[in-house]
């Protein structure tokens, strides 16, 4: 046998929407250099494929959460910069070396064993020092307290490490927590923060080369936020950062969508049950037609009985629950549907589409997620 196994389900990227939202984001980043953040495979889309897209439309960075992402775009042959967002232990120093990647400092103790290692080896880490302003996740404080006391503290936590052996200060940076709602209050707050702690730290004398802050939102919201470089995920991928985010970015298009096939269809009389539990019995008859796709794909469970996909470019309920591997759907009333028509789980077929976002609002979660969990038993298909 040769060939690939042919498979009834799909996520298609589109690489010319990943480009154009590229080109996009780089339009307004200005001045400011851009960074395709393509951390969790690429919000799923696929991170080898979105570097390379990116990179050739306008970013010049990488932005990932784990070692494991960046030595992955390295073997596969990516030069660009890269910073890991999130934690690398001490043991994962002569990765950082062997593999030219930028480091995020954490604190102070995360710095120490940083330069323990990095002196072990004689070589030097570049690193980013990440400041939290309000996200209360990771960094340097600079929340508690008045703005010029805690920025004063953050500052002189800061200026202890940077001078530690082994470590080369490239960047520092911060990370908004509400830069995507309609109140920008506490971002423009994280912002005066984050620069306070800049001029504490300049007045120091300490200078960094890339001072970054902005998120897709944040580039939309918060121009002031730009500095030398923007950090660009979910826009890249051609969604909004959230249903209130205050301008949209115009022209940039969702790059990812769920296609499969018909598996069967068939006449199910009045008084029949669909799926476990038998949640939805037939109050008259009812045409069904089961498609391959199920939670083992990613596609979320909550959606029984309440989703919906496209057939013939029109819509067909899901029928009781979502299980593994198949979910059923309502085909009465839609003209001629046979084994192998093209179903729609999320994408657009003809003038109908199922977005992201309207899978997201009916399971109660953010676009984000919806990508991020097309499982990686879906084979991504490049176009
Ligand atoms: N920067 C950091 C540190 C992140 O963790 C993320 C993603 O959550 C981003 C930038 C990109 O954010 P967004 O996808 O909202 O543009």
């Amino acid at each position: 046998v040769t060939g690939p196994v042919p498979e009834p389900i799909y996520a298609e990227i589109d690489l010319t929407s990943i480009a154009n939202n590229t080109r996009i984001l780089k339009e307004h980043a200005g001045s400011a250099r851009l960074m395709a953040v393509v951390k969790a495979n690429a919000y799923g889309h696929g991170a080898e494929k979105v570097a390379r897209t990116a990179l050739s439309n306008g970013a010049s960075w990488l932005g990932v959460a784990r070692l494991s992402e960046a030595v992955t775009l390295r073997e596969a042959g990516i030069e660009a910069p890269i910073l890991i967002f999130g934690y690398t232990p001490e043991a994962g120093v002569p990765h950082l070396i062997r593999y030219a990647l930028r480091q995020t400092v954490l604190d102070a103790d995360h710095a120490r064993a940083l330069s323990r290692a990095a002196e072990k080896t004689g070589a030097q880490i570049s690193c980013h020092i990440k400041v939290d302003t309000g996200m209360g996740r990771v960094g340097f404080d600079a929340v508690e307290g008045e703005c010029r006391d805690a920025a004063r503290r953050c500052a002189e936590a800061i200026s202890e490490v940077v001078t530690l052996p082994g470590i080369h200060a490239e960047g520092i940076f911060t990370h908004f927590a509400t830069a995507d709602e309609a109140d920008l209050s506490s971002a423009q707050e994280q912002l005066v923060r984050f620069s306070t702690v800049l001029s504490q730290l300049e007045a120091k004398g300490l200078f960094f080369e890339v001072r970054h802050a902005a998120n897709s939102a944040g580039i939309l919201s918060l121009p002031d936020s730009r500095f030398d470089m923007v950090r660009g995920g979910i826009s890249l991928y051609g969604m909004n950062p959230s249903p209130v985010v205050r301008a949209d970015l115009k022209g940039v298009r969702p790059a990812m969508s769920v296609k499969g096939c018909i598996a069967q269809v068939k006449r199910v009389k009045k008084g029949c049950s669909v799926s476990y539990g038998a949640t939805w019995k037939a109050r008259e008859e009812t045409v069904v037609a089961t498609v391959p796709c199920g939670y083992g794909d990613g596609y979320p469970r909550l959606l029984s009985g309440r989703g919906r996909m496209l057939v013939r470019g029109q819509s067909a309920s899901i029928l009781g629950r979502v299980c593994m591997d198949m979910t059923m759907i309502d085909v009465t009333g839609i003209e001629g549907v046979q084994v192998g028509d093209e179903v729609v789980m999320m994408g657009r077929q003809g003038d109908a589409v199922v977005s992201a976002d309207e899978i997201a609002e009916t399971v109660g979660t953010i676009n984000y997620e919806v990508t991020c969990m097309v499982s990686s038993r879906v084979p991504r298909v490049y176009r």
